[in-house]
């Protein structure tokens, strides 16, 4: 039976709305009708809410009572696939159904009427007297062949005072008139510019280009060194969308500085993409929202919410740099983007392109099963070579204890500053130092509201909690003990080394590149630009550094602690170091300077950094494939992370522990239930964390035996209960 997918007046439909209830409610179809899926607006008590038609009314209800739908927006019924999308999304996340609606209604003013604003054109008459000024906006117009300008476009490129304009409206040699804002985007030309492909390049392109064409679900991990041309190559299979009149998603994820991706889209295809990220404004983001749904927007570059935008003919996802932790966060919905890029091109018939220098465990161990297919380029793009990589073995290095450059590192900036190269220090701990202690009682600052010390930034005069973001001054006095002037930074910040960094090379051009330093993402895309440039001798940088910015001159990396991701009883320690050392080691020698890495450790036997020195990524993958498979952990085994918060830590272990004991609904599926036990971050903005882990066979049905578990304990108002589904860290 086909589904009925149209209501006339007076039917009864189900509404799916943002609010955080556990069902769909009933409502009438308004006058005219509605479509299912369409965006309307229901009364909800005294309230007027969002929502959409989700289903036929159930008419399990007075029928007399039930209220019409209010009104019916103006803008593109959900499609069914995107609904689909949202219901097996909010299973596999265990997130309720309101929290997904709300993912994919986050532009402002949906439902308004398309908003307007004044633009000019050339106009019918000549002005009875002609000044510099309007001969200049006259000019202006006529040189753009009559296209039309906003006020501050045409004063601006004329050099004028918006009155000049004004005043020649006033005369009719300008017309001005009203145009709605939410335009389509320009059109991107597929056959502008491509490259010439090397073999390697030209063959995976095929092969990409293939699978747009089948029009079905497909993924690829594209495996390749940074500057192996792996943008180059998946852009071809967003040309091959477009020419299939369909559209593409790139997910990016340091989105804000995306600048470097923007260029190349303009420079490949004529123009610039649709932009949805957390640095777009308002009006750009309804533009987008909507011209997506209805075709006026080719490609969006975005950030991973960007995977809820109602796309009227999706063809491909691409997840660069796939690996990326950003990719799995809370978004009031705690979901990894990479898993659901497959889920939304498996139900909509889209190819995924899953791109990395360093692969996800999970995504080779599909690859390797043959889940995914495999396309790997071997080599760097002209005659760059991959940096040779070495450790410096800090236990011989001898240095103070507030010192943390070797001088094997330093001597081998001190020649690249002699060339006329870049060098970058690499240390990913944002601040001044970690840890301040007092001298006199051995007390160390931390945060009133979490279980976390208070990291010294001393660019700011502040302590910062890294948590929960509370920042207070430095004291002079202990809070503790209140002895004065013996309070002491311990271990390296980023800020502490570059002060280390400006005495060791006192005519170096020094620039710190940190998320906190910068007021905006437009500064920080402006002083990476001037680093690329030459703008600096000394790069000091967090792993902001390590994700794909482009610096010519730059040939030696140093990491000043290549054990700091190793510490931690995280799962992925291993896998995570691996990728970082990788990545930043990439940063050098990207044009045709061969590059150098040096790790500094005190571990250089440790056999994950023996296994980035060796550069044989194929047989780390293997080994750690191994121990994961053997201990039942992700992807050979199935988790779940249960984060219980409370502002009261009795209730939350008391439900932790009421929760272990009703075991039963995992144990059928033969998993197995671990804790409660405080979480490692034990406590966050005044709330106490309890967590229980949950392990369980490769093939068991996990959600549905959680969501039976779950329901047994009822929890009271102030504790909050979060599942992660395959939790990338515990924290
Ligand atoms: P990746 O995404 O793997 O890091 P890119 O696609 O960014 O690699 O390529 C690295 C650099 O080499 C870029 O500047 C790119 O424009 C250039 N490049 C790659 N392949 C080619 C090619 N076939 N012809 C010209 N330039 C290329
Ligand atoms: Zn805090």
């Amino acid at each position: 039976m086909g589904r009925q997918d149209f209501f006339d007046h007076g039917d009864l439909v189900a509404v799916l709305t943002t609010q955080p209830l556990d069902r769909l409610l009933d409502y009438k179809a308004p006058e005219g009708g509605c479509h299912l899926g369409a965006f309307v607006e229901v009364p909800l008590g005294p309230r007027k809410v969002p929502g959409v038609v989700w289903a036929p009314g159930r008419g399990d209800f007075d029928r007399s009572k039930i209220r019409p739908v209010i009104r019916v927006l103006d803008v593109a019924p959900m499609r069914e696939e995107m609904q689909m999308f949202l219901e097996r999304a909010a299973e596999y996340t265990l997130t309720p159904l309101p929290a997904m609606l709300r993912l994919a209604t986050r532009a402002p003013g949906l439902g308004d009427p398309p908003s307007m604003r004044k633009v000019y054109r050339p106009g019918d008459s000549v002005p009875d007297r002609m000044t510099d000024a309007r001969r200049r906006v006259l000019a202006t117009l006529q040189e753009y062949g009559g296209l039309s300008f906003t006020l501050k476009e045409l004063s601006n490129a004329a050099g004028v005072t918006p009155s000049v304009v004004k005043g020649l409206v006033k005369q009719g040699a300008v017309h001005e008139e009203d145009s709605p804002r939410d335009v389509p985007f320009p059109l991107l030309d597929e056959e502008r510019a491509s490259k010439a492909l090397t073999a390697d390049q030209a063959a995976a392109a095929e092969h990409l280009r293939r699978g747009i064409r089948s029009g079905t679900y497909g993924t690829t991990l594209l495996r390749g060194i940074t500057g192996s041309g792996k943008t180059e190559v998946y852009l071809e299979a967003v040309a091959e969308c477009f020419r299939q009149r369909q559209q593409a998603l790139v997910l990016l994820p340091e989105i804000a500085l995306s600048a470097e991706f923007i260029a190349r889209v303009q420079e490949r295809f004529g123009a610039k993409p649709a932009e949805w990220h957390s640095g777009v404004t308002m009006t750009e983001r309804r533009r987008t929202w909507k011209m997506v749904g209805q075709g006026g927007a080719q490609l969006v570059v975005g950030a991973r919410s960007a995977l809820f935008l109602p796309f009227l003919d999706l063809g491909l996802i691409v997840v660069d740099e796939e690996h990326d932790t950003s990719y799995k966060q809370e978004d009031g919905a705690l979901y990894n983007a990479r898993d659901m890029a497959v889920l939304r091109a498996s139900i909509c018939g889209a190819q995924v392109i899953l791109a990395s220098a360093t692969p996800s465990l999970e995504s080779w161990a599909n690859a390797e099963a043959g889940k995914y297919a495999k396309l790997e380029l071997t080599s760097r793009f002209g005659d760059s070579a991959l940096p040779d990589m070495r450790a410096v073995d800090m236990r011989g290095a001898d240095l103070p204890s507030n010192r943390w450059i070797s001088s094997r590192l330093a001597g081998a900036v001190r020649e690249r500053i002699e060339r006329g190269e870049q060098s970058l220090l690499f240390l990913n701990r944002r601040g001044y130092a970690p840890v301040t202690i007092c001298r006199a009682c051995g007390h160390q600052i931390g945060c009133e509201h979490c279980d976390a010390r208070m990291v010294e930034h001393r660019f700011l005069k502040r302590l910062v909690c890294h948590q929960c973001g509370e920042t207070r001054p430095i004291p002079d006095a202990c809070p503790a003990c209140g002895a004065e002037d013996r309070l002491a930074p311990v271990g390296p910040g980023v800020e502490r080394l570059q002060e280390e960094a400006s005495e060791l090379f006192p005519d170096a051009r020094i620039a710190t590149l940190s998320s906190d330093l910068f007021g905006s993402a437009r500064a920080l895309k402006a002083r990476i630009a001037e680093i690329a440039e030459g703008g600096a001798d000394i790069v000091i940088g967090t792993q902001l550094v390590a994700k794909g910015h482009n610096f010519p001159l730059l040939t030696l990396v140093g990491v000043i602690d290549a054990d700091l991701g190793l510490q931690g009883s995280d799962l992925r320690a291993a896998e995570r170091t691996f990728q970082l050392m990788r990545q930043v080691s990439g940063r050098a020698g990207r044009a045709d300077r061969p590059g150098e890495a040096l790790l500094q450790t005190y571990q250089p036997e440790h056999p994950v950094i023996r296994a980035i020195l060796a550069g044989d990524e194929d047989s780390f993958w293997r080994a750690e494939a191994e121990e994961r498979r053997h201990a039942g952990v992700p992807p050979f085994g199935r988790m779940a992370g249960i984060i219980l918060s409370s502002p009261d830590m009795q209730e939350a272990f008391d439900t932790g522990a009421e929760l272990a004991r009703n075991e039963a609904p995992l144990r059928c599926i033969g998993a197995q239930v671990f804790g409660p036990a405080p979480a490692p971050v034990a406590r966050i903005r005044g709330r106490h964390r309890v967590r229980l882990l949950v392990k369980a066979p490769k093939g068991a049905a996990l959600q549905k035996a959680l969501a039976a578990w779950i329901a047994q304990v009822k929890p009271g108002p102030n504790l909050r209960l979060t599942v992660d589904i395959d939790p990338q860290s515990f924290y």
